[in-house]
């Protein structure tokens, strides 16, 4: 099934031997899935771990996820191992600094995302961007499981975000690409193979890479990966990236017995090549670079704080802590932030659009507050708001925006939750409740 024409190609590359890869690909795909630590509920604890991730773990088959409340809970993301290995890269490159700025240029559905979101601490912001729109909104919804105030959500193109100057210390591209890395999970990507569609490719990633480059710091590190076993997708782009800028391979450090494969390039870069054959995990490449040259640095204009004391006010009894401040983001919403945030949404408006700036809390109406569903999965949100624990039947007919067929609960706002995680609101009225879980979260599958 794997084309000749990249079988042929892939003979020079380290690490390659043809006859265990093609072995590897008449097997099925491992299930990985990563743990949210900000949200652990005690799951998975027997099962083996991904080597190359703290919070990754293989499962022994492949559940329906969608019929697991914990996983709408956003209590873990279903994520091949390889791409975990972005974890182990970015300890070395954060070496735990504190308050930095990060993009994740093509972040859509957001696996790396939420990966990035675990790592960072809560000064730090993180941008994840996906330029087509309904990717974007999947690309939210994720985030907002995973449930932390400082990963921002934007919907652009790589150039507009280019006009953020020296703006991010990292930047993650990892790129559309042919996908071959990906056909063990999903074999319709091998039917788009074809040599021209990998040039088509190559030069998309290195237009992306260009566009984006003068957002990346002095200093600032360029994480590039693909899930494709190309040359021309992966060592070639970082021989490209050698020769139009100033720049520094970053090394990582391996263990041996993981069984990634280091490859150096042409032009002294390093990237780190997955072969399943090798590994339990599907291919992918992934490298990082230092960025030498002199880049601006944007500063925002004075700031004049748009933060609505009254409406803190009022819609504070919604988080845990009140260090935040809360300002209106759009017609609909307040959202929360941490104060030295502020200065970023000014920045990053001016050139983005921003799909989901802070935490939205929502707004106040004639007599009480709307709460937003994204503070229902908020890891911020207040552990003393009244809520309703529904067992695992209830849970999945709320996740259905159905009567959740729960006895007795108090009038007003209650917030359902499943192994103590919030998933959603509901409006008490005493004989019956309305659920307020958007339409598009809701379950469409039918559940027996
Ligand atoms: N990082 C994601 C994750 O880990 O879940 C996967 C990203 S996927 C490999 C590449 C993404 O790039 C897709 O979401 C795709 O929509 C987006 N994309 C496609 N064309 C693009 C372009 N010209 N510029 C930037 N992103 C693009």
């Amino acid at each position: 099934m794997v084309p000749d024409k990249l079988l042929q190609e892939l003979q020079a590359v380290k690490g390659f031997n043809e006859a265990a890869f093609l072995a590897a690909h008449e097997q099925t795909a491992p299930v990985s899935v990563r743990l949210n630590p900000a949200k652990d509920i005690g799951l998975f604890i027997e099962n083996e771990k991904v080597a190359w991730c703290n919070n990754g773990v293989y499962l022994s088959e492949r559940p329906v996820f969608t019929l697991d409340p914990s996983y709408h809970a956003g209590a873990y993301y279903v994520q091949e191992a390889s791409s975990m290995f972005l974890e182990h890269m970015l300890k070395v490159i954060l070496a735990e600094k504190k308050g930095l700025r990060v993009l994740d240029l093509c972040a859509a559905p957001g696996g790396k995302s939420t990966l990035i979101a675990s790592l960072l601490d809560k000064e730090s912001l993180l941008i994840s961007n996906e330029v087509i729109r309904t990717r974007a909104s999947i690309l939210e919804e994720n985030m907002t499981r995973w449930g932390h105030m400082n990963t921002w959500v934007t919907s652009n193109d790589p150039r507009d975000l280019g006009r953020l100057r020296g703006y991010f210390d990292v930047i993650l591209v990892d790129a559309p690409c042919s996908g071959s890395g990906l056909w063990r999970k999903d074999p319709r990507a091998l039917d788009e193979w074809s040599e021209a569609n990998v040039q088509m490719c190559g030069e998309r990633q290195q237009r992306i890479l260009a566009d984006v480059w003068p957002a990346l710091k002095q200093g600032g590190a360029l994480i590039y990966a693909t899930c494709s076993y190309s040359p021309q997708e992966d060592e070639e782009i970082l021989d490209w990236v050698a020769g139009e800028y100033d720049v520094t391979p970053i090394s990582i450090e391996l263990n041996e017995e993981w069984g990634i494969v280091p490859a150096s390039t042409a032009k002294g870069m390093t990237g780190y090549r997955f072969f399943p054959d090798r590994l339990r995990g599907e291919g992918f490449f992934i490298a990082a670079i230092r960025k030498n040259e002199e880049a601006e640095n944007l500063r925002p204009e004075r700031l004049k704080s748009a933060n609505d004391k009254k409406i803190q006010e009022q819609a504070a009894y919604l988080l845990r802590e009140n260090n935040a401040v809360f300002i209106q983001t759009d017609k609909e919403n307040y959202s929360a932030m941490l104060p030295q945030h502020e200065a970023d949404l000014q920045i990053l408006r001016k050139a983005v659009y921003m799909r989901k700036p802070g935490l939205k809390l929502g707004m106040p109406a004639a007599k009480e507050w709307l709460p937003e569903h994204e503070v229902a999965l908020s890891i911020d949100a207040n552990t003393a708001l009244p809520f309703v624990e529904a067992d695992r039947e209830q849970a999945l007919r709320f996740l259905k925006r159905e009567e959740m067929g729960v006895a007795n609960i108090p009038k007003g706002w209650q917030l359902v939750r499943y192994k103590g995680l919030g998933l959603g609101w509901i409006k008490s009225l005493g004989n019956r409740s309305n659920n307020y879980l958007p339409k598009q979260w809701r379950i469409r599958m039918d559940i027996e």
